[in-house]
């Protein structure tokens, strides 16, 4: 079904990113995954070209674009070649930047910003602990206050980015007593004394992008380093967490359409009983189902960007859009695999590692236990 979201712009944008992709990252994507990471080149390359500050004012290196759809083509894109690039570098310009933009002090955005355009700070955001994950607000690290500085204490798990990152956004409690109500965003640098990460932690996909456990032990954070108000993290973590569950839905539908694409074009070239494996009623069926249900899920994926770009976009409905994506990607994925025959095992074909790079999205950002407790609450149950 024709889309109609995109208008010529956004097409132009996308050739661009699609021109990047074709210089520096098709290439080496075995690369990566061999050193477990995306190098820093490619963070340069990727800043050069703009797509670093798509949501950053032009006087601080940002393109200032002003509309979420630029900030889905590029992830759409990205996740065509491999979703572990658009979990990576989404981390950095579509869930930390509306961080560094609208909470920061003019002072943080001369100093953070310009290389956060150009790639040289790379970022992460720390909210997950090792004892919670889905129940946020349980987390243990701690922030002190201590002058003009903030002594803070504990650990981060499963942080994308969190191995290369040059400034984290860590979730910390500052009122003990208070749950939802007392935890502080704060701006982790590395070199801070006190802040170590473990390993690279051994991932069952996405092996390129790089996930490690945060260390900190007695780090003295300078007030400056505050990101919006105190004890008002959890309310600012809240208030973003609708569009990187958007992003992911992108995402998401973007990786599966694409991997399932190249099933279609295996299942007429793959022969069986002197037949293309695609032309069996069963495997016909089957595609025709994936198909169907890819384009309706885009459907919704799409009203819920236009929503994001007006300003509408309710968590509920991000809460739908992001479950309702992660499973149709997973279900679409697996069945490929399927299509594929043995060949669909193999590491070495595409939908193989896709097929692991995907059961992620069913878990992060709010797993999809989570995204249907909050549809479940507004239903009033
Ligand atoms: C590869 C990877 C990258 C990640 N990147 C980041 C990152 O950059 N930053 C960050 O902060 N975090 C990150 N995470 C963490 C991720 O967001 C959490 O793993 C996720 O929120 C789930 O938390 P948990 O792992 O503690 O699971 P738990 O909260 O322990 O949940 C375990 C199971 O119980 C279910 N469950 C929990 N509560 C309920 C409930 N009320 N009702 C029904 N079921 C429930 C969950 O859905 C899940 O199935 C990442 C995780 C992974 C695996």
């Amino acid at each position: 079904m024709r889309r109609s979201i995109y208008n010529s712009d956004h097409e132009t944008f996308r050739s661009s990113v699609q021109k990047f992709l074709d210089r520096h990252v098709r290439s080496r994507t075995e690369q990566f995954i061999e050193d477990r990471t995306f190098p820093r080149d490619l963070w340069t390359e990727a800043g050069k070209q703009g797509f670093l500050g798509l949501d950053v004012p032009e006087e601080y290196g940002g393109s200032s674009a002003g509309d979420y759809r630029y900030n889905a083509v590029l992830g759409e894109e990205l996740a065509k070649v491999t979703v572990a690039l658009s979990s990576c570098l989404g981390i950095h310009y579509d869930v930390v930047a509306p961080y560094l933009v609208e909470l920061t002090t003019e002072e943080q955005r001369r100093r953070w910003l310009p290389k956060f355009c150009s790639g040289e700070l790379v970022t992460a955001i720390g909210m997950t602990e090792p004892s919670s994950g889905s129940d946020l607000a349980a987390m243990r690290t701690t922030a002190v206050r201590d002058g003009d500085t903030w002594v803070l204490n504990g650990s981060k798990t499963f942080i994308t980015n969190g191995y290369s990152a040059d400034l984290v956004v860590v979730a910390a409690r500052t009122s003990l007593e208070k749950k939802a109500k007392g935890i502080t965003l704060f701006g982790v640098e590395t070199g801070m004394d006190g802040f170590t990460r473990g390993r690279k932690l051994d991932k069952v996909g996405q092996i390129e992008s790089d996930t490690a456990e945060l260390f900190f032990d007695n780090v003295r954070v300078p007030h400056a380093n505050v990101i919006g108000e105190i004890d008002r993290g959890f309310i600012h973590m809240m208030e973003r967490l609708p569009q990187e569950r958007l992003g992911a839905a992108v995402s998401n539908i973007a990786h599966a359409a694409q991997i399932l694409e190249e099933t279609i074009a295996y299942a007429k070239e793959r022969k069986a009983f002197g037949q293309p494996v695609g032309s069996f009623q069963h495997n016909k069926f089957l595609l025709a189902e994936l198909v169907t249900q890819i384009e309706v899920s885009q459907a919704y994926v799409d009203q819920a960007v236009m929503a994001h770009v007006e300003g509408q976009l309710t968590a509920v409905d991000a809460a739908k859009a992001k479950w309702w994506s992660a499973q149709v990607q997973n279900d679409v994925l697996d069945a490929c695999v399927q299509l594929h025959g043995g060949y669909g095992y193999m590491n070495e074909y595409r939908v193989a590692r896709a097929w692991r790079d995907a059961r992620v999205t069913k878990i992060w950002a709010g797993s999809n236990e989570i995204m249907k407790e909050l549809i479940g609450r507004e239903l009033g149950l």
